[in-house]
């Protein structure tokens, strides 16, 4: 399997809460017009379930399903397509069904917030479809279970069963499923991890494909920082009133000769990208909304205070940001309502670690131990959103895990010792420690600063 999905553009401000739903909703409408007739179709009704219902309205995924069962993609809604559809759902009480049956919708009626969790995953939703007279057309319970990738049912348990059976990868020439194999390639080939990432997307893609989602994905990280730094708004959506704070800063540092305010240049860099994140806008989850930050603000990072990031520097560090975002989600998890924060922060910035050594010119050996250097200081790391919106503490998180990862990336790049632990025990220890936590800190704002700060 093609890893271009760990980059993905939509908008905030959760990949499982708000992309993960819009995505749910539009596999619901392409299921519906081919398994039942749209004549006979009434009403929608949604019911969440665990995570998805205790911090789903916070996150917007009440908001999400009703632009996915409008049919509208993730990458192509911009806040004017994002009114006008909650306009009509909301105020006329009428929602365009995929975009090609308009029936009604009851807010208050159509969508459940349940206090059950669903059996496979912590994110579940069950969509159904009504007749006139009230029976069952169509059911389906979509899992979202982080960074944007939507399964049914039977996918899950498939992928529960042996997450690296995927059909696609069983004749692929070059292959790997953990960091010791992806080290075994490099050194057979005298590949950077970069190089290796290259070979095995050119499996699934020509170059010029890699080259220009590797530029897109770029580009989309620059805007969502320039749309930080220039808000509509001063003030985050939602209950705490949030100032956001990245204009502020960003007109402090134009003046300032402190020594130190390359640490807040990348603050400024991650706090600008997960406000954006925090306001809906549009963001590259990169593994995931939450964490969209840290891997866009180690680079801008690169692009403004070292010298030679070009285009070949961008696409290897890219490049390996995604094999390595690759090895937490095939053998651990990206999710932080299923092994807490440090799935989603500290994945970002092992990535970023890597990704980060390997443009400077590392080896496959010192970007791995930079991953790992990075995910080992997230470790036990919980998810306890106040309020169940994606911004206390997650804006301020984004710019440690960026920090983190430029620290990461310099210790293994300098260090003269033998490491002890290697990248594959930091991921099996980081899922191990994230089934261990209880569920209050896994994305349910039942514990935590969750409940000390009560808004
Ligand atoms: S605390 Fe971390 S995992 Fe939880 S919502 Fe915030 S960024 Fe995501």
């Amino acid at each position: 399997m093609s890893n271009l999905s760990i980059f993905k553009i939509g908008i905030g401000p959760s990949s499982s809460h708000t992309l993960g739903v819009v995505i749910a909703g539009n596999l619901f409408c392409a299921k519906a017009r081919d398994k039942i007739k749209l004549d006979s179709l009434n009403r929608i009704k949604v019911t969440f379930y665990g995570s998805l219902s205790l911090t789903g309205k916070g996150h917007l995924s009440d908001k999400a399903i009703i632009w996915g069962l409008s049919g509208c993609k993730a990458r192509e809604l911009d806040s004017t397509t994002q009114e006008s559809i909650l306009k009509k759902a909301l105020e006329s009480k009428k929602l365009d069904f995929g975009g090609f049956k308009e029936i009604d919708f009851n807010y208050k009626s159509d969508l459940v917030f349940s206090k059950e969790f669903a059996p496979l995953h912590q994110n579940a939703l069950k969509i159904e479809a009504f007749s006139i007279d009230n029976r069952i057309l169509l059911e389906e319970i979509y899992y979202s279970i982080g960074g944007g990738f939507v399964m049914n049912e039977v996918e899950l348990k498939k992928y529960r069963e042996n997450p690296n059976s995927q059909e696609k990868s069983k004749n692929l020439a070059l292959d790997f499923n953990s960091a010791k194999e992806c080290l075994a390639l490099c050194e057979a080939n005298k590949w950077n991890l970069a190089e290796l990432s290259y070979e095995y997307e050119l499996q699934f893609h020509t170059k010029e494909e890699i080259r220009s989602y590797c530029f897109e994905i770029w580009e989309a990280m620059q805007e969502s920082y320039y749309n930080g730094i220039h808000p509509k708004s001063l003030y985050l959506p939602g209950s705490l009133n949030l100032k956001r704070r990245a204009v502020g800063l960003s007109e402090r540092l134009v003046m300032s000769s402190d020594p130190m305010a390359i640490i807040d240049f990348i603050s400024l860099y991650a706090i600008a990208i997960a406000e954006e994140n925090a306001s809906g806008g549009r963001v590259v989850s990169a593994p995931t909304n939450g964490a969209c930050a840290v891997v866009p603000a180690v680079m801008l990072y690169l692009k403004n205070h070292s010298v030679g990031f070009n285009d070949g520097r961008i696409m290897d560090f890219l490049l390996t940001a995604m094999l390595i975002g690759s090895l937490y989600k095939k053998n651990a998890s990206i999710s932080g309502a299923e092994a807490g924060c440090q799935a989603e922060i500290g994945s970002a910035s092992s990535m970023a670690a890597a990704a980060m050594a390997t443009s400077m010119g590392a080896s496959a050996k010192v970007a791995c131990n930079a991953a790992e250097i990075a995910m080992e200081h997230h470790l036990g790391l919980t998810c306890d959103p106040v309020g169940g919106l994606v911004q206390i503490p997650c804006i301020e998180r984004n710019a440690f895990g960026a920090i983190k990862a430029i620290s990461a990336s310099r210790m293994a790049m300098s260090r003269k010792s033998t490491p002890i632990v290697n990248l594959d025990d930091i991921i099996k220890t980081m899922y191990e420690t994230g089934k261990d936590m209880n569920a209050k800190y896994k994305e349910t704002a039942l514990g935590g600063l969750a409940k000390t700060i009560v808004c």
